[in-house]
């Protein structure tokens, strides 16, 4: 990989509404119309590259269950019941304080 080029990195809800230009393409849109390439579920970083070219845009990080709730009007349907999975799972495993 080379360098040149450096990638965007913000935290996954406001990447999604982030206006971004390709570097290599000049296409221009939202993070959320950016094409997943890799998640690496343990670390949780998720890589963007351009919906036109493929080239590497910008990368987040999963967000966690507190930033979906605090951005629940952008979370899917779909998200939504992971929210509600993992948050179960917490309280789990977390007692209550
Ligand atoms: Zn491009």
């Amino acid at each position: 990989m080379t360098a040149t080029k450096a990638r965007i990195f913000a935290p996954y809800y406001e990447l999604r509404k982030k206006a971004l230009t390709c570097p290599e393409c000049g296409w221009q849109g939202l993070g959320v119309d950016l094409n997943v390439s890799e998640v690496f579920e343990r670390s949780c970083i998720i890589e963007y590259v351009c919906p036109k070219c493929s080239f590497d845009i910008a990368f987040t990080q999963g967000p966690t269950t507190q930033e979906s709730r605090a951005n629940w009007d952008q979370v899917s349907e779909a998200d939504r019941l992971m929210v509600l999975t993992l948050e179960e799972a917490e309280r789990g495993v977390t007692p209550e304080a």
